[in-house]
């Protein structure tokens, strides 16, 4: 089969297309044919070698794909050869034409959803249910600020969102991603490339604030996301990629709170919760994964230098 390879840690010329062979599912374990692959930030992280989860050398990236199960191993029940699924997480990587994944790594694949759609599943879908139900508590009724509306994290949120009945005050960077967030549950959009959104968006709250801030660059904006926060505000942090300077005080006058996750820190009883909820919502249609671009898997280097720039219009997405 053909997968992506690292065999060092650095920059994205680092992902190499090679031939490999491709892997038996031992006892418990199932053979995905993978048809698409979800690129996310976290992914280059781990291939710079600068993410707190450092595999083993060399590697396959990826934890999000989707794909028809080819071959399954010993005692699995869950699924059969020609179902659909998708993954989140895999023994072997994702980048590439076939995956190992452990029989609890997979999960039905609504048939409305297409495989594209599915591989912008698990960390997007994942951290924005993680990030509404279990972190913010969030309630209908209450503003959210999904901070970076137009990636994968933050197109979910607003959907999910608007579902459960918040009102969503959105943001992008780019005329694309706000025509795309305006289609994906904003009620109203901002664009934080201009200064003096943060004003904007107090006036549009009536001076009253939001009550959740879901933050996708906190090292840019968590300072003014504590002084937009209404009485007892929760500013969740998603994204961030450095330090910064705040004002305890603007918590202790709010009796707010910021709080941080990371998605591979969930419990495994969350982690049922989110599967479940996030199949019936694709299946309801209330969640309805966006795929912005579509590339070959040999152009993987080519899709870690775009994610990180501006401009995001939901997921890039990898085909094997
Ligand atoms: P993505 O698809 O690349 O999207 C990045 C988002 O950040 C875009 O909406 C982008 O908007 C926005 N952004 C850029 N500059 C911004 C600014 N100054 N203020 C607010 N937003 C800004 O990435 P993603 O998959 O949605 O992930 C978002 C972040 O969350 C990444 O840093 C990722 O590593 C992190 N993350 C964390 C977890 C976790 O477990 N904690 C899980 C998933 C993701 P424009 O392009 O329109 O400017």
């Amino acid at each position: 089969m053909k997968a992506i390879l690292v065999r060092e840690f650095g920059g994205p010329e680092v992902l190499k297309l090679e031939e490999l062979p491709t892997p038996k599912p031992a006892a418990g374990q199932v053979l995905v044919r993978i048809h698409a692959v979800g690129v996310n930030p976290y992914d280059t992280y781990m291939r710079a070698g600068t993410y707190a989860v450092k595999p083993p050398l060399p590697y396959t990236p990826g934890s999000d794909a989707a794909g028809v199960i080819e071959a399954i191993g010993d005692g699995v029940k869950k699924v059969k050869p020609g179902d659909r699924v998708y993954t989140a997480k895999t023994v072997t990587g994702a980048y590439a034409q076939y995956a190992l994944a452990q029989e609890e790594q997979v999960h039905t694949l609504p048939e409305k959803i297409s495989y594209s759609q599915g591989a912008g599943v698990w960390v997007p879908y994942g951290t924005a249910y993680h990030a509404l139900h279990h972190s913010a508590d969030a309630r209908a009724s209450e503003t959210v600020l999904v901070h970076g509306a137009s990636g994968g994290v933050g197109s979910a949120a607003g959907q999910m969102a608007h579902a459960m009945g918040l009102t969503v005050f959105s943001t992008a960077g780019t005329q694309r991603g706000i025509d795309l967030v305006k289609h994906e549950g904003a009620h109203q959009v901002f664009d934080h490339s201009k200064a003096g959104h943060s004003e904007e968006i107090m006036k549009a709250t009536g001076g009253r604030g939001v009550d959740i801030v879901l933050e996708m660059l906190a090292n840019v904006n968590l300072s003014a996301d504590l002084k937009l926060l209404a009485t007892n505000g929760r500013v969740i942090i998603i994204g961030n990629r450095g330090e910064i300077t705040i004002n305890p005080r603007d918590l202790m006058l709010r009796r707010a709170s910021a709080r941080g996750f990371t998605i591979w820190a969930i419990t495994p009883a969350e982690e049922a919760e989110i599967h479940a909820g996030l199949i019936a919502g694709l299946e309801n249609g209330t969640l309805r994964p966006i795929v912005g671009k579509e590339l070959p898997l040999a152009e993987a280097a080519r899709t870690h230098k775009e994610i990180l720039e501006p401009g995001a219009a939901g997921k890039i997405v990898l085909l094997p």
